[in-house]
């Protein structure tokens, strides 16, 4: 009954990774065939240019010798596309066989041109917000001769402590994985040889989001189901979409290295699903099986990866340094190492590199063009979420006296995590640069504390610095950092209505305070034009429709507080007899702050009844490819047009594993005029009313029974439907 772990429209046009090697694979066993071990080895290894610390470090020097014996076959963190071609002509000019080497960067949401960080993205709602970041990324990235970015991230996580949530999608793995599939489908397009694309890497493999206490890099111990059923969805949706390549993760999953798991590396992700692309080791990943006590050294580091199902080591060189010694010594297999040479190959293959290995110098972006920036200006508009406005006091009318104040009102912390060159490069337009800009000549827009007294209104400015989230940046405390609550209490105290704009890379506890204000615009890390795109939902030329993709705890003592956890046998309440509310603690509401799905807009939206195009459905029709539909209507009842996120939640009261209260399977965002509806359509399959049993061996099931649907605007979506499964 194996349907695909998730059903979105990812694969539908035809998207193609490695695949498009295709007659090339008689190629490629040619040339493994004529390759010397070192050579074969060489081709395993990835090392980094520059500024690296840690283990590993810059590697310039080890890189050009390698490059030069043709024992090297990949480089990251190279900058420009004349140190990429100057690295490329060695190896293609000077080795043996003249093989390309691939050069590989964090394009996580930008090159040169900063879209929000993933998180923001995901908030949209929009996929298509990806998919456009994925687009512009490429074209700057490779124009300097980055052929390859170690991106989408999709970790799921329940874990707003952990700082790389930022580079998530949040909670939820449907949202996920249509955020996957369409930067996988942005970063690639349809032919990776195109000089403006460059080859995914879905990351990190797998359930690294679940590291205990949201502390990086640490132990993840799940159940066969909830890998299935929560973590893997977004890899193989990325994976239907064509992403070309596949990250190991720094955890352990039950008890075994990410870097030495055979089971999913080897077993899911290359025998069950048939990827026949590159894996490769997060950095010195597989060097950090000694750490984890599951390697006694080098060498048994390098056997284990290998044999586990990575194909290229990230910075350190295990392989490259043992692989010979390993391999006369029959501990390594020569059939595993030529496929994994063959896969660095097709990837190779799949970008171009033998035929063009070079970059146009002449054509290399130099950094972000007008229309890039206008496109992240509008990806950061859509990611912003309205958490409260009270009074309407937002949109700012155009002749108000605005205070702008915080510590963020003038920073470039807006960039966020993992920002790219452009990061370093570009500084972003500031919230207070920007309220001037859309507010516009005469408008009364003061700076600092000392000029809140002739206000209208206060547009306070907090939040994290970039640095307090991303890797290796989690935190134990949600609150504002510092005395930036302080700072809200004293404008509090002024009385003057003020409207808070947060920017973070995370769920914060906003409790304290946010009563206080009138307004909470959620604007997160929103790039290199951030400032004018807050400033256009605070004057309203954008009406916000962003949505939360991770609840918002009340307190840190409440996590994991997300919407999809399972029924539990209490508390008994009559009035909730499915328990779709978690249970909770004596000194705080069990419910979050602000739920998954939830934010709010200038205009209001009613929604109809939802309605089921049939009563029953037979299960083997289900199998058999037979789809049923849910359709709601969704009015605007505003004044103004704006944006609504229609959402779609299914609940399986009864079945053999106990089921999250809801899963998220379907949502839309729609753009209605006032006064103006539409009736929205969800499309539903087996995949959305199964789910992966605990078979280790893989099994996707889907039973007879009742199952309730649950449409509305956030996840707590009351108005529900019910199909019946024969
Ligand atoms: C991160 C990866 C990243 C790699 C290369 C690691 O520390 O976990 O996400 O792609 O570094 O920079």
């Amino acid at each position: 009954t194996a349907a695909g772990a998730v059903a979105t429209d990812a694969a539908a046009d035809g998207t193609t990774g490695t695949a498009a090697a295709g007659g090339r694979e008689e190629e490629i066993r040619a040339l493994v065939g004529r390759m010397t071990v070192a050579e074969k080895l060489g081709q395993l290894q990835q090392l980094s240019w520059t500024g690296a610390t840690g283990p590993g470090g810059s590697q310039t020097a080890a890189a050009e010798r390698a490059a030069k014996k043709g024992e090297l076959g990949s480089v990251l963190n190279i900058l420009g596309a004349r140190h990429s071609n100057a690295l490329q002509r060695i190896a293609v000019e000077e080795s043996r066989l003249g093989i390309p080497l691939v050069f590989g960067l964090d394009v996580i949401h930008g090159f040169w041109t900063t879209f929000p960080i993933p998180l923001a993205q995901a908030a949209s709602f929009d996929p298509e917000t990806a998919r456009v970041d994925g687009e512009v990324s490429a074209k700057e990235a490779r124009s300097q001769g980055i052929h390859w970015t170690f991106s989408p991230m999709m970790d799921v996580t329940h874990e707003p402590r952990w700082g790389r949530i930022a580079e998530s999608c949040g909670e939820d793995p449907y949202l996920t994985a249509a955020f996957a599939a369409a930067k996988t489908r942005g970063y690639q397009g349809t032919d990776l040889k195109a000089k403006d694309r460059v080859a995914a890497c879905a990351k990190h493999f797998v359930a690294y989001g679940g590291a205990e206490g949201g502390r990086d890099y640490n132990t993840v111990d799940v159940s066969e189901s909830r890998l299935r059923n929560l973590y893997l969805p977004p890899f193989k949706a990325a994976l239907d979409a064509g992403c070309a390549t596949v990250m190991a993760s720094f955890n352990t999953l039950s008890g075994i290295p990410a870097h030495a798991n055979s089971h999913t590396l080897t077993e899911i992700l290359k025998e069950d699903w048939e990827f026949d692309g590159v894996v490769v080791s997060d950095w010195n990943g597989v060097g950090e099986l000694l750490p984890h006590g599951f390697a006694a050294d080098g060498a048994d580091a390098g056997r284990i990866a290998l044999h586990a199902g990575v194909d290229m080591e990230m910075v350190s060189t295990h392989l490259a340094d043992h692989g010979e010694e390993l391999l006369a010594a029959g501990r390594i297999k020569e059939e595993r190492l030529d496929d994994a040479v063959a896969r660095v190959l097709r990837l190779k293959y799949a970008l171009g590199l033998f035929e063009n290995p070079y970059v146009d110098e002449s054509e290399a972006v130099p950094g972000p063009t007008p229309e890039a920036r206008q496109a992240a200006r509008e990806v950061a508009a859509r990611s912003m979420v309205l958490l409260k406005n009270e009074g309407g006091v937002l949109p700012l009318a155009p002749g108000k006296a605005v205070a702008v104040v915080g510590p963020y009102a003038d920073s470039r912390d807006l960039h966020g995590t993992w920002a790219g060159p452009g990061g370093e490069k570009f500084p972003p337009v500031t919230v207070l640069h920007g309220i001037r800009n859309v507010a516009g000549r005469g408008a009364k827009v003061t700076y600092g504390v000392g000029a809140t007294k002739a206000a209208d209104v206060v547009v306070v400015v907090v939040g994290e610095g970039a640095k307090l989230s991303g890797e290796a940046a989690s935190r134990s405390d949600l609150g504002l950092p510092g005395d930036q609550e302080e700072l809200i209490a004293a404008v509090a105290a002024t009385g003057i209505p003020f409207v808070v704009v947060l920017l973070n890379g995370r769920p914060l506890t906003i409790g304290n305070w946010v009563e206080s204000a009138s307004a909470v615009l959620e604007a997160w890390h929103p790039g290199i034009e951030g400032g004018n795109a807050i400033a256009d939902v605070l004057y309203g030329k954008v009406n916000p429709g962003g949505k939360l993709p991770a609840s918002f705890p009340r307190n840190v003592g409440q996590i994991p507080v997300h919407y999809n956890h399972e029924n539990t046998g209490r508390p008994y309440d009559p009035e909730n007899p499915g328990n779709t509310f978690i249970t909770g603690y004596l000194d705080v509401d069990r419910t979050p702050q602000y739920p998954f799905g939830y934010g709010l807009s200038y205009t209001t939206f009613e929604l109809g009844e939802p309605r089921a195009s049939v009563e029953r459905i037979a299960v083997a029709e289900l199998k058999r490819g037979e789809r049923i539909e849910v359709e709601v209507s969704v009015r605007n009842t505003g004044e103004v047009a704006g944006d609504e996120v229609v959402q779609l939640y299914v609940h399986d009261p009864v079945a053999s594993l106990v089921q999250p209260v809801r899963r998220l399977r379907g949502f839309e965002r729609v753009t209605l005029g006032a006064g103006e509806s539409t009736v929205v359509r969800f499309s539903l399959g087996a995949e959305d009313f199964g789910f992966w049993t605990n078979a280790v061996d893989g099994r996707f099931v889907v039973e007879p029974g009742r199952l309730d649907f649950f449409v509305g605007t956030s996840s707590r979506a009351t108005a529900s439907c019910t199909l019946h499964l024969e």
